[in-house]
């Protein structure tokens, strides 16, 4: 796949001089609802009114979208604001709908992704239309399979793309409702930078309070875009009630966020960012050398285990130096979070070191 200027052209086609911005309800409840939302949206910085119209939701029950009676409401919300129009679509039906009710940017749900039938079979159906196409990362931390969807609308001849970051599950619990993972994306500009790239704060985050912070955080990564749920009455919307933010909060959002810029002059930022860089990269192979270390004691340990028929799990141990490293963490100031999840995966890497040892 050779992503080029060709597939940002409709991001530069807008002529912003601000980040892309995409905001909407997460479900069209009404017509009024989708009225309401898309004229309070109208003169601000909102280029691309969204609405979810087919939900897909975790659990059986919860509130399924309207279905296709909403693509009439989003076609009187463009005609009478000007806005494009966006949803999700999960199969070659919700598309076929979509196309017929002019909706201008299609993009395919995290729990769609996964599936390579089901984006192949959106690609298919969309095979000769210009439309603009946008494609969430897969629930699951996997590049690869994210990837693997842009390109079969890329093989298709879909030319107008873009990818949308929402974040990961995970069966731990965290601060986010799907954790950013922020090193993927970043690996995912390096692939392909002329690919759009939009961060959803909304499901990164799950919390109307937090979307500011993600904002930014992802503003400073040079993302070109924002999708953010925007409802006139976030506590009673149908669906994520608690991530969404009112018209006017998400324009005092954008008031907020500072938008800098990819390439300074200036020498003096250049020469101390140079410096810089150097002592991360200093810092990162002390940090491998010492992670080699800490993998050779394990073999040791290993070792010592086979000998004396131990197991190779001792839990208590581990409970130990978890409580201690928590504690010296935060004396570092470092997050507890933090703190267990880079444990558990070294942990992890010095199990499979001592299974080696005990195995051979
Ligand atoms: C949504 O945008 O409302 C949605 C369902 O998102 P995701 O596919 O990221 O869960
Ligand atoms: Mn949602």
């Amino acid at each position: 796949m050779k992503i080029t200027q060709e597939n940002k052209q409709w991001l530069n086609d807008f002529n912003l001089t601000h980040p892309l911005v995409i905001a909407g309800p997460c479900s069209a409840e009404t017509e009024e609802q989708v009225m309401k939302i898309a004229h309070e949206l109208k003169n601000s910085d909102v280029s691309i009114f969204r609405a979810g119209i087919w939900k897909p939701r975790t659990r059986p029950g919860g509130f399924e979208g309207v279905g296709a009676i909403g693509l009439k409401w989003l076609q009187k919300a463009k005609a009478e604001t000007g806005l494009l129009m966006a949803t999700e679509v999960a199969n070659a039906t919700h598309v076929k709908l979509a196309l017929e009710h002019d909706i201008d940017v299609l993009w395919i749900g995290a729990r769609t992704t996964v599936n390579p039938f089901a984006v192949q079979e959106i690609a298919d159906a969309l095979q000769n239309t210009d439309k603009i196409v946008l494609v969430k990362n897969p629930v699951n931390p996997d590049l690869a399979l994210w990837l693997g969807g842009v390109e079969r609308l890329y093989n298709t001849g879909i030319k107008k793309l873009g990818v949308i970051h929402r974040g990961f599950s995970t069966y731990e619990k965290t601060k986010y409702r799907n954790i950013p993972e922020w090193q993927i994306p970043i690996e995912l500009q390096n692939k392909f930078p002329d690919l759009v790239l939009i961060c959803d704060p909304s499901h990164i985050t799950g919390r109307r309070d937090m979307i500011q912070e993600v904002s930014q955080q992802a503003l400073d990564l040079n993302y070109n875009g924002l999708m953010i749920e925007t409802h006139t009455d976030p506590d009673n919307a149908w669906s994520d009630a608690a991530q969404q933010v009112t018209p006017s909060v998400l324009k005092k959002i954008f008031e907020d966020l500072k938008v800098k810029e990819t390439h300074v002059e200036a020498d003096d930022y250049n020469t101390e960012m140079i410096k810089l860089r150097a002592n991360i990269d200093i810092a990162d192979s002390k940090l491998l050398e010492i992670l080699g270390y800490r993998m050779k004691v394990a073999e040791q340990i290993g070792a010592l285990k086979k000998e004396n028929n131990v197991a190779v799990l001792q839990n208590k141990r581990w409970n130990e130096i978890l409580g201690k490293m928590i504690l010296d963490g935060e004396e570092k100031g470092l997050s507890e979070e933090f703190i267990l999840r880079i444990f558990k995966a070294i942990h992890q890497e010095s199990i499979t070191h001592q299974e080696k040892i005990i195995n051979s």
